[in-house]
């Protein structure tokens, strides 16, 4: 652990700790410049007594702040931060997130702890391949790093042969990377003879969007490595809220830093243990944007708040299942595309590229399943029980369509799952 006096804390300190931070935070934010704080003008901080209390302070949601844009949701100014990132943007106006200096060693601590979790200690050599830029994942991955005291190889995005080439001559034994860019690697050094059990790489480090555990295991295969799913958000902090453990058994939340809720996210209302809901964070330590009660939109659960077979005493969220913006709704059937994808792996002849296509035929929502194959593909048997599968899941018909491997284009960045054609309302 990179901080076991902190990660194996007693619940009731951490209880303590949460409490105290709540209040403080709420008292900062008062007395900021942000105009969120209007939203708090009727409570004190003396008047939250217990945890709970939490559930009757108002929600901050993404249009918040983006109707904020760029600096009014802060509670500095700019000229008191060291940097800002930016969330991409892709959906509407983005959000900025400036980050006093105090901001950075926080998200150099909790992005310790998780690097320590995935298991590197100051030996190990960490690729870093987010970009680094206004996307927070590189330098996410960086201050974390350094503060672990890694050998840090800054590759950034793409040129997938660089990263190949790095890998093998720099001996390098982890990487961090957005969740699909493995298949994208694995793609290139098939087409050039590299062999990634050749290599000293043992770790991968995995985050920015939803990956099926059949897409875990095809990574982990193939690479001959132990992938970890890390999370966070442009609006927490960056990367680095969580990770799972060697126990695989939940995503620990920093409790110290962080309080998580699960709520229903129609009726916003909490729910308990193991209900799944969207997940809201309450920031303890930030200092350039102190979030009381964000709405995430990631969907999961509350798995424990008991100790982990690791040791560490945080509690344990579920696997990011997506997010309430990528649930689809299909012939009245909602789900995720990860889902989708956690069946389509099962079977070897097909590849992590995919793409749902949804389109309104007939006044009738239809959707194509496009799907890569590698190698021989798959044959009609397994394609009339793929079909069989997906009816089962989605209780519709879907077409599926297997397409020759490189059909889809590869895009920098996140990967592009879903293309909705039907008429917005
Ligand atoms: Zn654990």
């Amino acid at each position: 652990m990179f901080n076991p006096e902190k990660e194996t804390l007693p619940r009731e300190e951490i209880e303590k700790i949460q409490l105290s931070g709540l209040r403080k935070t709420l008292r900062y934010l008062k007395n900021s410049k942000s105009r969120l704080k209007v939203k708090y003008k009727d409570i004190e901080p003396e008047d939250i007594k217990t945890l709970d209390d939490l559930r009757n302070l108002p929600f901050i949601t993404k249009d918040d702040l983006r109707d904020c844009y760029p600096f009014a949701h802060l509670a500095v100014d700019p000229s008191q931060c060291a940097r800002m990132h930016m969330s991409s943007g892709t959906t509407g106006v983005p959000v900025i997130n400036a980050m006093t200096r105090n901001d950075i060693v926080q998200w150099g601590e909790i992005m310790a702890r998780c690097l320590a979790a995935a298991g590197l200690t100051e030996k190990d050599r960490l690729q870093i391949m987010p970009s680094f830029g206004l996307f927070n994942g590189g330098f996410g991955f960086h201050y974390g790093a350094e503060r672990l005291g890694c050998f840090i190889v800054p590759a950034g995005a793409g040129r997938s042969l660089m990263q190949l080439k790095l890998i093998k001559d720099l001996e390098v034994t982890a990487f961090g990377a957005i969740a699909s860019y493995p298949a994208r690697l694995i793609e290139v050094a098939r087409d050039n003879g590299f062999d990634f059990k050749k290599t000293k790489l043992r770790v991968g480090i995995l985050g920015a969007e939803t990956w099926s555990d059949e897409y875990r295991r095809r990574i982990e295969d193939e690479m001959g490595i132990k992938t970890f799913d890390i999370i966070g958000l442009t609006e927490t902090g960056g990367v680095g809220l969580g990770i799972d453990c060697h126990a695989r058994s939940g995503i620990h939340v920093w409790e110290d830093h962080y309080i998580v809720e699960i709520i229903d996210p129609e009726r916003e209302t909490p729910l308990s243990i193991g209900e799944e809901g969207e997940m809201v964070i309450t920031t303890l330590t930030r200092e350039g944007l102190p979030l009381i009660r964000y709405r995430t939109r990631d969907i999961s659960r509350i798995l424990s708040y008991e100790r982990c077979e690791c040791g560490r005493t945080h509690v344990r969220v579920d696997r990011i299942k997506g997010r309430t913006d990528d649930m689809l709704k299909v012939k009245g059937v909602n789900f995720y595309p990860s889902q989708v994808e956690q069946i389509l792996l099962k079977y070897k002849g097909l590849s992590p590229y995919y793409q749902l296509v949804i389109e309104t035929v007939r006044g009738k929502d239809e959707m194509t399943i496009i799907v890569e194959k590698v190698d021989n593909g798959i044959t009609q048997r397994e394609l009339e029980q793929l079909d069989l599968e997906l009816y089962d899941f989605l209780g519709f018909r879907s077409k599926i369509q297997v397409v020759p491997e490189g059909t889809i284009q590869r895009v920098p960045g996140k990967a592009v799952r879903i293309i909705d054609k039907r008429k917005k309302i």
